[in-house]
Order: structure tokens, then C-alpha cells, then sequence
């Protein structure tokens, strides 16, 4: 598939053209006959790599549309192409510094224009690439803690925004480092890449795993109260106990893998740091108490779940 091009124009005919040539040259188009149009298209999981955009049309000019893209954290770093019949030296001035990414006539030769179009889309392409390393851990492929911060601090405040549960889950493997001891610090990482495949396949699409730390992973469990929480680690700790990891190091030996974890749930007064600081004393206390376990916050009090 194409890179994907929102067309913004009020004119039928000029956005049938561009439609056309884009298409030709590979690119998946979708087109919107005003500013407000494109902003509802831009919702906040949209896949666009560029906006190509007219600059005089009823609604809203192109430099409305591009101050709202702009100003909008979850599309702000998209290119934006303005497209225009006036050569007017201003308008290109206030173009560029308004955060317009390039700025061509209409009367540009197709060459040049897709020349353009393949430039920005370029760029983005590499920004894309660059914002997904940073967030990720690079040997698990999980969430990193940088990236799994921010989420989980939206996670709250659109719990608290519209009262729903959420609940936090904090897991570390049992005894790891005998692993690294034994089998060596490769097999060690083999088997954090097993179980972080496990965590990711065992997740619902609104769940996510984070890699915490070394062998410490934190889950976020959105719109679920503590005790659903515990049942699904629940579950997937008893999945890992009954599969030991095989390792390619040594042979093909079969790792066993077993997990403890701590549960908590968010309360009112709860800040980011308290929510996670519980989850990290009920996860030490499942240590304390035998290991492969989870225990939990109820009623002021930490208890096996
Ligand atoms: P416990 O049951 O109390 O959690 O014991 P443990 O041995 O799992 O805990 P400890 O914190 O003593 O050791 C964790 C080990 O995890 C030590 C560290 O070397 C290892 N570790 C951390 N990150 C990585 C990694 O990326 N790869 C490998 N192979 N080992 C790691
Ligand atoms: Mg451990
Ligand atoms: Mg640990």
C-alpha cells in the first residue's frame, strides 16, 4: 500500500486532478472539500503521512488548518504541502512561519510537485521510525518506561475524566538472575523475549505491557478494577509456569519460568507515583510469601489474590 495523502481543496475539479496524478504516482488519496472536513478525517489514530492543502477556501483558510494541526499534540509533527494560485511574497512568508512544511504554486509542473510529495513523505516516514524506536524497548519490542509513563499518566486522567477503573499490574520473574548465572546472560535475554511475546499475545487491544526494568514488567489495565486484573495475570502466570521457555543456548534446554506479581487499583486520592509505588509493595510481598503469586490492595491492606 501507498503512502497515505489527505487533499484539501473547495474546488471539485482541482482536487479531481491532483487526485488523479497522486494516484498515478502510488499514493493512497483521500480528498475533503474544506478545513473543517480534514480536521474530522485527522481523528487521532488517522494513518496520514501528508496534508496537501489549498489556501484560500470558504470555512477556513489553509492557515487555520494549519495552526489546528499545529496546536494538536496527537498530529503535530504532520507535514503539511500548501498549495496555492498567489505568489504573493507574504503569503509565503506567513506560510513558512506559521509551520506550512513547503509552500508550491499551482502553476508548478507535475515533476516538480511529486518531487515535493515524495520529499516530505520521506521525511515522515523517518520521523515515524524515529518516534516508534523511541518509545520501544529495543530487545523486547515492548513499550518502553519513558513511553509507558506517559501513557499510563493519560491512562489516570481519563480514568478520573470519566470514572472508570483502571488498574495496575507489576510483574517480575522469579529468581532471573540464577538464569543468567547458569545459562548465561544470552539465554537470560531469550527468555525476557519469550515471556514479553507471551505478554503481548495475552493482552487485550486496550491492555498494555511495559517493559518496568531488567525482568519487571507493568501492565495497564484501562476501564478494569483490581480484581479483573489479578484473574488475567493470574491466568497468564500460570500459562508461563506450565511452559518452560526453551532456550537455544545449552542445547535446546527447556527454562522454567515463573512470575510474582503486585496488584492495585486506583483510588481517588491516588497520584501516578502512589498507584505504582502499591503495585510494587504488594508485588514484594507475593516474593516474601513464596514467589509464583500475585497479592493485591484491599482495604488498606496488602492480600494473596
Ligand atoms: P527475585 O525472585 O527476587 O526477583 O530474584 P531475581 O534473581 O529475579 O532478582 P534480582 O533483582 O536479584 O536479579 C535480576 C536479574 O536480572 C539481575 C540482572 O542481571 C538481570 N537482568 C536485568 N536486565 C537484564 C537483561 O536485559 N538481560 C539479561 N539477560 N538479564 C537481565
Ligand atoms: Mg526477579
Ligand atoms: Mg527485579
Amino acid at each position: 500500500m501507498g503512502n497515505h495523502i489527505l487533499l484539501v481543496d473547495d474546488t471539485p475539479t482541482v482536487r479531481f486532478k491532483y487526485e488523479v496524478l497522486l494516484k498515478k504516482a502510488g499514493f493512497d488519496v483521500d480528498s475533503a472539500n474544506g478545513a473543517h472536513q480534514a480536521l474530522s478525517m485527522l481523528h487521532p489514530d488517522h494513518d496520514y503521512d501528508l496534508v496537501i492543502t489549498d489556501l484560500k477556501m470558504p470555512d477556513m483558510d489553509g492557515f487555520g488548518l494549519v495552526k489546528e494541526i499545529r496546536e494538536n499534540s496527537r498530529m503535530h509533527m504532520l507535514p503539511v504541502l500548501m498549495l496555492t494560485g498567489s505568489d504573493d511574497e507574504q503569503d509565503l512568508l506567513t506560510n513558512l512561519d506559521g509551520g506550512v512544511s513547503d509552500y508550491l504554486l499551482k502553476s508548478c509542473g507535475v515533476p516538480e510537485l511529486l518531487a515535493r510529495v515524495r520529499n516530505l513523505v520521506r521525511m515522515k516516514v523517518l520521523q515515524d521510525e524515529l518516534t516508534k524506536a523511541s518509545q520501544t524497548d529495543a530487545l523486547t519490542q515492548l513499550a518502553n518506561r519513558r513511553f509507558g509513563v506517559n501513557l499510563l499518566s493519560e491512562e489516570i486522567e481519563r480514568a478520573r475524566r470519566y470514572e472508570r477503573d483502571l488498574s495496575v499490574v507489576i510483574i517480575d520473574i522469579d529468581h532471573f538472575k540464577k538464569v543468567n548465572d547458569t545459562l548465561g546472560h544470552q539465554a537470560g535475554d531469550e527468555v525476557l523475549v519469550s515471556v514479553s511475546d507471551e505478554l503481548r499475545n495475552t493482552l487485550r487491544k486496550s491492555d498494555c505491557a511495559i517493559r518496568w526494568g531488567g525482568e519487571e514488567f507493568l501492565f495497564v489495565f484501562p476501564e478494569t478494577d483490581g480484581t479483573e486484573a489479578a484473574g488475567i495475570v493470574n491466568r497468564l502466570r500460570s500459562h508461563l509456569e506450565s511452559h518452560p521457555v526453551h532456550v537455544t543456548t545449552n542445547d535446546g534446554t527447556l527454562v522454567p519460568v515463573t512470575v510474582s506479581g503486585g496488584v492495585a487499583e486506583l483510588s481517588a486520592e491516588d497520584t501516578l507515583e502512589t498507584l505504582v509505588d502499591r503495585a510494587d509493595q504488594a508485588l514484594y510481598r507475593a516474593k516474601e510469601t513464596g514467589r509464583n503469586r500475585l497479592a493485591a490492595w484491599a482495604d488498606g491492606q496488602v492480600v494473596p489474590v
